[in-house]
């Protein structure tokens, strides 16, 4: 979820069996605009609409994710069946298209967060304001947690960057207690020196909010935030994994941020403000929403999750 849960933008939408057909017209436009956004940024192999909504196959949402686990999160299926979680640069394919290029993934929150509010609460300077270091994240209904969901989509994407010869880097690989804050996951890309740097995450809204949504950094300049060399090329990487996103995983931009986009654009969170090379955060869908939430628990759609963003950073890098 975004690191503020108050933001206004979170509106509910609710969607009873008596005004069914009204919601479903009105979702029409919605996602029209944020076909128009990702018709723009796509290339002319891109010409078809994205499915409205799609409601999940037996074979890609029936199983539930795992309950949060007292045990550490290490150990979890997700985290063993992928890549090294190694926070160590690892270069790919050498002869591949995104040879020497740097990317680095930020998978949002951390599972130890839950156990650590103490620590998590405590703010840290973001430039513009002081904020707490990290928030514990999201969670499904039935428990299957933003920091499991965003940590198995990070290694799916750092796979599909690696495959193509990009050198990835993660902020952290679920091995330490909590953390790291929001100032320091912006350091991290910043010292890495990365072409592009990716926040996953999930979001945490009312239940008929439904779709994923790309967050670019604000025009904000104090203390260490200055994203005034940011801001464009950050839109520029945004909009393009918006644009391959609905391609991959055919979900439609959010209906309840951005008016229809995907993208929204905050000057509130300090992984953006402190950042100094182009970076954005997913919100790759609503976890508190069962029809988004069915989607999230799915490993094939997360495979089709990180392949959009992996096709997104592809583009943006090979501009
Ligand atoms: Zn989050």
């Amino acid at each position: 979820m975004s690191y503020d849960e108050n933001q206004p933008s979170a509106r509910p939408r609710r969607v009873g069996r008596g005004n069914l057909t009204i919601a479903i017209a009105a979702l029409v436009p919605t996602a029209l605009a944020g076909w128009l956004v990702w018709r723009a940024m796509s290339g002319p192999e891109d010409n078809e609409p994205p499915k409205v909504l799609p409601l999940p196959s037996r074979q890609t949402a029936g199983k539930p994710g795992p309950a949060p686990s007292p045990s550490p999160p290490v150990s979890s299926p997700a985290a063993t069946s992928a890549p090294s979680p190694s926070t160590s640069p690892s270069k790919g394919n050498v002869s591949g298209p995104l040879a020497g290029k740097v990317v680095v993934v930020d998978p949002g929150h951390n599972p130890g967060n839950f156990r650590h509010t103490s620590e998590i609460n405590e703010l840290v300077d973001i430039g513009t304001n002081r904020k707490e270091c990290d928030t514990t994240g999201t969670a499904t209904n039935d428990g299957y947690t933003e920091a499991e969901f965003t940590f198995d989509v990070s290694q799916r994407l750092r796979a599909l960057l690696e495959k193509q010869g990009a050198t990835v880097k993660f902020t952290h690989a679920n091995d330490r207690p909590f953390g790291p804050c929001v100032d320091e996951r912006a350091r991290i890309g910043n010292k890495a020196g990365a072409a592009a740097v990716v926040s996953v995450h999930a979001d945490g809204s009312a239940v008929g909010n439904r779709g994923f949504h790309v967050i670019l950094p604000a025009l904000v300049k104090g203390g260490a935030a200055d994203t005034a060399k940011i801001v464009g090329p950050s839109r520029d990487l945004g909009e393009r994994i918006a644009g391959k996103f609905v391609r991959a995983t055919g979900s439609a931009p959010s209906n309840y941020v951005g008016g229809g986009t995907g993208l929204d654009v905050r000057k509130d969170l300090g992984g953006l403000n402190l950042s100094t090379v182009p970076k954005v955060f997913i919100e790759c869908g609503n976890m508190r929403d069962p029809k988004d939430a069915a989607l999230l628990k799915s490993s094939s759609w997360r495979q089709k999750a990180a392949q959009g963003i992996a096709d997104g950073i592809g583009s943006y890098l090979l501009r």
